[in-house]
């Protein structure tokens, strides 16, 4: 018994092969045939679900490949400022009496809210705690996921138990679905020693519960801001030339499994450092537009042939899990800033929310594209509206027109997870009501209730 998802067209993201009236026929977790709807109809018609995907797109499901899942609770709570002010003085005082619990609705509301807008894997970055976290979070949502403890300088025997417990009891657990990381914050935040131990626990981590296909991978922010080299030279008391990226590069911790969040600030000398350590690059458009952090150079990077994925940033700083605002933000804002409309075509863009960034992830062996043998992960997405008519290119009107709440049904390792609009996994009504008790009981704990 599988599922037959018929009479679509198939952007499979491989090569950039479209296929009209296609089909996709899925079996347990993965993909098994790929092709023309007629042709898979005789191969896989008696007992298969059948899904109808006729007027619609099926493409692989989004990748947000930089996320703080559990922050959705913080959606709204303190916007407009900068980003020193807005960590130091509103999000850590508050983020500090956050429960296991709270982390936990935090994130299942993310993770309803990504897989309502198509994406299917997520790349979190939180504080890892044993009795509830992001990973059961996902793993009830039935949503794919990189759960990554984030590590600080202050904190290290906490972190290193916490890295290896969440390694333990969730590294390619859920069939596969979750996956986890080793996150040091960023390069202000965590020392030189301690980001070269931290790349030593990985490698352990990787011999004992990862492989090549399966790496456990680490996940930064770098280059944030244009004043970072001065904090760490601040903070460290250490002299930096050339970049914060050459400067990690001097004490070896790049390599092709790390994924670098937002790289704002690099020097010429930090682009061919990305490239040449083959590390991947998540640029975070809205969420830097939005803190005023600058811009990414990322039609620099691409030239360059480096991996960059797409990534929203956490729920407060964006303010919205929508893969779509991001493309298209991602899209219109180096046009304007080179003033170049042939700058990311909407092909390239897509690819960069789906096969990029599942490079970007090391998961490419099984998703970013519709595959033979890849995980059923998909998003159908339904043209019949206003704003998607008349139709003349998919790819157009994915990056350009559409809209999160365009998509109508998602399946995740070959589960599918919203049918119609309706979220299987989980009762939404109750989750949010869950949110809005839990967000009430931590304002309470505040020790001065600013709102
Ligand atoms: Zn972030």
């Amino acid at each position: 018994m599988g599922i037959l998802i018929q009479n679509g067209t198939i952007l499979t993201m491989h090569n950039r092969k479209i296929i009209r009236g296609g089909a996709i026929a899925i079996e347990d977790k993965t993909i098994i045939d790929v092709g023309k709807t007629h042709e898979l109809k005789r191969k896989y018609g008696r007992g298969y679900e059948k899904i109808n995907a006729k007027g619609k797109i099926v493409i692989p499901g989004l990748i947000n490949t930089h996320q703080h899942a559990a922050m959705s609770l913080l959606r709204g709570y303190a916007d407009d400022l900068p980003l020193n002010e807005w960590l130091e003085k509103w999000i850590w005082p508050i983020e500090k009496h956050m429960s296991p619990h709270d982390i936990y609705v935090g994130a299942l509301l993310t993770a309803m809210e990504s897989i309502m807008g198509g994406t299917t894997t997520v790349n979190t970055m939180y504080h890892y705690k044993p009795e509830e976290n992001e990973a059961k979070a996902f793993a009830d949502a039935g949503l794919r996921g990189v759960i990554g403890h984030v590590c600080f300088s202050w904190r290290k025997k906490e972190d290193k138990k916490a890295l290896r417990d969440l390694t333990k009891k969730w590294h390619n657990k859920i069939d596969g679905l979750i996956r986890t990381s080793v996150d040091p914050h960023a390069p202000y935040t965590v020392d030189p020693e301690y980001l070269k131990e931290l790349k030593e626990i990985k490698n352990e981590l990787n011999e004992k519960y990862g492989s090549e296909e399966t790496p456990i991978i680490q996940h930064i922010h770098v280059a944030e801001t244009v004043d970072e080299p001065e904090k760490i030279q601040e903070v460290f008391n250490i002299q930096l030339k050339n970049g914060v990226m050459t400067y990690l590069d001097s004490f070896g911790v790049l390599d092709k499994q790390v994924i670098a969040v937002h790289c704002v600030a690099l020097t010429d000398k930090d682009i061919e450092t990305i490239k040449k350590r083959n590390v991947k690059v998540s640029h975070n458009p809205i969420s830097n537009l939005k803190l005023a952090s600058g811009i990414s150079p990322v039609p620099k990077m691409l030239k360059k042939g480096i991996t960059v994925s797409l990534g929203t940033d956490s729920p407060c700083s964006n303010n919205s899990a929508d893969m779509f605002e991001t493309m298209k933000t991602a899209a219109i804002l180096h046009k304007g800033i080179n003033r170049n409309p042939t700058l990311m075509p909407a092909e390239q863009i897509l690819e960069m929310a789906t096969i990029e960034g599942a490079k970007a992830l090391s998961w490419e062996n099984e998703i970013g594209s519709i595959d033979v043998g890849k995980k059923a992960d998909l998003a159908i997405i339904s043209t019949k509206k206003p704003h998607l008519c008349p139709l003349h290119s998919e790819i157009s009107h994915l990056v350009y027109a559409a809209k999160a709440s365009d998509v109508e049904t998602v399946v995740i390792n070959g589960k599918i997870v919203m049918e119609n609009k309706k979220v299987t996994t989980l009762n939404m009504e109750k989750v949010m009501e869950e949110v809005e008790k839990v967000k009430n009981n931590l304002l309470s704990k505040l020790d001065v209730n600013v709102k």
